[in-house]
């Protein structure tokens, strides 16, 4: 282990800055990157497929978001008032995202996440939300419960993944199975007048939705007159310019954005209609409806420039063509891994966004994903990082950039053939 990853074990639970913690024989401390490459403290290259979680969707250190960070940097970094930089992303999130009337930024998907669904509570004066069952929503109660769940219990009864809730987490948490519109509605229904409303992943972690799940989930939502949320944390501006509302060709009420906003800098946002954001507004103040939605780094002019950059380059013609080849190539390439080792495994994503399921069924939702081999995931994982691909192991899904390239794709390609080869013993 380097002296640095010595260090950062001695001051960080786990040595971990979130969510996962790397076995320490492969702990490491990042010094920098460029495109798809980080290096270590030692200056150790690892080709990334995690982008900072997908935030880095340009790659790392692009050169048009340097430069929109250096030149707001020197005209200060936060005033926690309206900006520039800030009201024309703003205006460009309008034009490019179909549910989005109004605005409110925040600093994380986490952040964004609570509020609409805060704002959801509001609209509707309803204490309930439902959710599908290992979706994950941020590091709040709602993103939370049922996020690995284990006991697999009868719906809509869902089950914390962390201690410390609020007390009133898992009643107010109703959890369904993702693609199956007739247990979802039958919960909507039985539930309708204690609910607020729907938050959903539209690709839910990297599990697709069956043809006319997404607009059953509108339809239902809008007859029983609840709101349907959008958390496009992970597919906002990633598996097209307006988001998964454009890509699938439905409209929420409100939507969250993350990550890739971002292109690596520290933004969330809430849009949608009109009616319900307009509940933030300071003269509302006193009304039973009035949300409280406040954040001393949010919108910052600093990551909004940060994002203006990013949309700038993400606009430019043959964008998502070119996200979509290269996440193309990446499954038909690991497609074609398992076939020759004979591993039965399910190749999931779209667009940018792959994983594995290490399982021989279709995998629709959380309980067919939960019935795979997490074991073989876990050392294919653990064996590609050690063969220089940096990621995160507590999960399948990769993430890929405008910076990757074929030959990235077809490192990642042979690591993955010996990783799993050894992985599954059938090197
Ligand atoms: N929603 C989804 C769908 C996510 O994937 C994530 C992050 N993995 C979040 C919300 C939370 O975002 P953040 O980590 O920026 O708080």
């Amino acid at each position: 282990m380097t002296r640095a990853a010595e260090r950062s074990l001695l001051l960080f639970p786990g040595g971990s800055l979130g969510e996962y913690d790397l076995p320490p024989d492969l702990a490491v401390v990042l010094a920098r990157g460029a495109g798809a490459q980080v290096w270590d403290s030692e200056g150790r290259a690892f080709t990334d497929f995690t982008m900072g979680w997908g935030s880095a969707i340009l790659g790392h250190a692009h050169p048009a978001i340097v430069e929109a960070v250096r030149r707001q940097a020197a005209l200060g970094a936060n005033f926690a008032y309206v900006t520039e930089p800030a009201l024309e992303l703003a205006e460009e999130i309008v034009r490019a995202v179909a549910c989005a009337e109004r605005v409110r930024f925040c600093a994380s998907g986490t952040e964004a996440t609570s509020y609409a669904v805060r704002l959801a509570r509001a609209f509707t004066g309803r204490p309930r939300i439902l959710k599908f069952e290992g979706a994950y929503h941020g590091a709040n109660d709602v993103g939370t419960v049922s996020l690995f769940p284990r006991r697999l219990l009868d719906f809509p009864v869902g089950e914390p993944t962390s201690a410390g809730l609020g007390p009133g987490a898992e009643a107010d948490v109703l959890v369904a199975p993702y693609n199956d519109l007739r247990t979802t509605t039958r919960i909507l229904e039985a539930h309708r007048h204690e609910l607020a409303g729907l938050i959903v992943e539209p690709l839910h972690r990297c599990t697709s939705p069956l043809p006319g799940f997404l607009a059953g989930l509108r339809e239902v939502t809008a007859e029983m007159g609840l709101l349907l949320i959008f958390d496009e944390t992970v597919t906002g501006f990633r598996l097209a310019y307006g988001g998964a509302q454009e890509y699938y060709g439905v409209r929420p009420d409100l939507a969250t954005l993350g990550k890739g906003l971002g292109g690596g800098y520290a933004i969330g946002a809430v849009v949608g209609r009109g009616d319900i954001m307009d509940l933030v507004r300071e003269d509302r103040l006193g009304d039973p409806r009035y949300v409280w939605f406040a954040s001393s780094v949010g919108g910052n002019p600093v990551s909004t420039a940060a994002a203006r950059a990013t949309l700038g380059e993400l606009r430019k013609p043959g964008t998502y063509v070119r996200l979509f080849a290269l996440g193309e190539s990446l499954r038909a390439g690991l497609r074609g891994i398992l076939e020759d080792l004979g591993v039965a495994a399910q190749v999931q994503g779209e667009g940018p966004l792959a994983a594995l399921v290490f399982t021989d069924r279709e995998v629709v939702d959380y309980r067919t994903a939960f019935a795979s081999n997490r074991a073989l995931a876990r050392a294919y994982l653990l064996g590609l990082f050690r063969r220089g691909i940096f990621l995160n192991p507590m999960s399948t899904k990769l993430y890929l950039s405008l910076a990757h390239t074929e030959s990235d794709i077809a490192r990642f390609l042979q690591a993955a053939r010996a990783s799993l080869g050894e992985a599954a013993g059938v090197a």
